[in-house]
């Protein structure tokens, strides 16, 4: 016979954030999840008790009792985390600054897309930055102090760039990769500039539900395809390469784009690298449709 509570479900947002302004229950999301990557998915009271430091059990009780609106759930009179607790814990420790490697500018290797210079790195007010002195910020990410804690700049905008790709990439296909709720892409986003070839159009890529947003050129919004990354891959050309190495899709004479229908909209890219190249069709809502290499 199984017992099962704690199945209901957060109510709001509101809910959820008065549930979680207490010390001790972020401590029990905190140790749960800390049971569970040790491999033991539930916790009885009295060892989680001990485990969060709290004497009075009927103090514990009504902490467990808030937090079973959705972050924990009790089975088989074991108590375990769920998976809006876990996203709880995550971005704690995304956001928990640990030492500061002194680090505030550095060199990249990578190149403005504009001008070939090497950009430079920096982090400042939780945002990573790749400038270029002449042309400004290439990439601007929001980058929680968590992700720096143990990298150099220069790994840390590697993973900016991996993280910032992967989610455009979920994003794309109709996927929040925040709230995983829904997306949807618009494109080509008008632009004020009516001088702008149609492929340096930007697109909007945005939730139906929670902030997360981007309005990335089409070009970048190509990077994020794995069969793009792959035909660079098979070039010798690593991840950020494709947006900053010498043949970066940003390059017209690597990349080119032409709209094939206005209503709906769809496109195709061809991507040159060395005698290969590599047609990518997209429908209206920016997804890849068909792909085909010669
Ligand atoms: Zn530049
Ligand atoms: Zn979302």
């Amino acid at each position: 016979m199984t017992e099962e509570t704690g199945t209901d479900y957060i109510g709001s947002p509101e809910d959820a954030f008065s549930v979680l302004g207490d010390e001790t229950r972020l401590g029990i999301l905190l140790e749960l999840a800390q049971a569970l990557s040790d491999g033991d998915p539930g916790l009885q009271f009295s060892e989680l008790r001990r485990r969060v430091g709290v004497e009075d059990s009927g103090r514990f009780n009504y902490h467990l009792d808030k937090l079973s609106d959705g972050f924990i759930g009790k089975r088989d009179g074991e108590y375990g985390i769920r998976t809006a607790g876990l996203a709880v814990v995550s971005a704690i420790y995304s956001g928990t600054y640990g030492a500061d490697t002194g680090e505030h500018t550095a060199e990249s290797t990578w190149l403005c897309p504009d001008c070939g210079d090497p950009l430079t790195i920096s982090y400042e007010r939780d945002q990573l930055f790749l400038n270029c002195e002449e042309h400004g910020a290439q990439l601007g990410y929001p980058t929680p102090p968590g992700a720096y804690q143990g990298r150099s700049l220069s790994e840390l905008a590697t993973v900016v760039l991996k993280r910032t790709l992967s989610g455009v990439n979920l994003a794309r296909q109709g996927i929040c990769p925040r709230c995983w709720g829904a997306t949807t892409v618009d494109y080509p986003r008008e632009t004020e500039d009516s001088e702008e070839e149609w492929a340096d159009y930007e697109t909007h890529v945005s939730c139906e539900r929670c902030w997360y947003g981007l309005e990335p050129p089409l070009r970048i919004l190509l990077a994020s395809v794995p069969s793009v990354q792959g035909f660079y891959t098979e070039h010798g050309h690593g991840l950020g390469e494709i947006i900053f190495g010498p043949q970066s899709i940003a390059n017209a004479d690597t990349c080119q784009v032409a709209c094939e229908t206005t209503d709906p909209v769809t496109a195709t890219a061809t991507i040159a690298l060395g005698d290969d190249t590599l047609d990518v069709e997209l429908d209206e809502n920016c997804r890849v449709t068909a792909l085909s290499s010669e």
